[in-house]
């Protein structure tokens, strides 16, 4: 059987690593496997010898020519991993010139999803979560700007749907709720 391909997107500090974690823990319990794949850490890897950056919050400043290199290599080596995958990215990256889109006609035609998942939570949330985590250099931005990036993800996202044909599935990633966006993650991944 042909593995699946879900795209798993949310702005910085939403907590998408900590639900996919869960989800795919869950999942490997009842024997479902899928390989975690996180799109960020195949660009951070090619930039890194190439010498461009030294650690992975800096790409995001860098040329959009260069990111857009970046960010094909990393869809064509992610396209070549077999079986069922879920990859942890970005529907836009903020960047000093603007949103950039994630995934752009030349990542959608190596990867084709078939679900593409937007977890979501409450502005003020996603603000105290980058406050509190020390091991990222995240941008300092206020709420308003936060709830201006999630407005931008899920059009863009209306249009990534229309280019591949995939389903979007929208995961709320509340406080003390991880249980439930981890589930709701599970149910889509079955
Ligand atoms: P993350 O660890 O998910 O925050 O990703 C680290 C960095 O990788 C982001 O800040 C972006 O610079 C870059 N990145 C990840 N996914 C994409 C993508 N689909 N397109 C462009 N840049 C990306
Ligand atoms: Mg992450």
């Amino acid at each position: 059987m042909q593995g699946r391909k879900v795209i798993i997107t949310g702005v910085p500090g939403v907590g998408k690593t900590t639900v996919i974690n869960e989800a795919l823990q869950t999942l490997r319990d009842e024997g479902v496997e899928y390989q975690s794949i996180n799109f960020g850490s195949f660009m951070f890897e090619v930039a890194k010898n190439d010498d461009v950056v030294q650690n992975r919050d800096q790409m995001r400043s860098l040329d959009r020519a260069v990111q857009k290199q970046l960010q094909q290599r990393a869809a064509q080596a992610i396209a070549k991993v077999p079986g069922n995958v879920l990859i942890d990215t970005h529907a836009s990256v903020k960047t000093p010139k603007g949103y950039l889109a994630g995934l752009p006609e030349w990542v959608l035609r190596e990867i084709m999803p078939d679900i593409i998942v937007l977890v979501e939570t409450d502005d003020d949330q996603i603000l105290m979560r980058r406050l509190t985590d020390e091991t990222r250099a995240r941008d300092k931005e206020g709420s308003r700007s936060i709830a201006e990036h999630q407005q931008f993800n899920r059009s863009i996202a209306a249009a990534y749907a229309m280019m591949t044909g995939c389903t979007i599935k929208i995961v709320i990633n509340a406080d003390f709720l991880l249980d439930r966006s981890s589930s709701e993650l599970a149910d889509v991944l079955r």
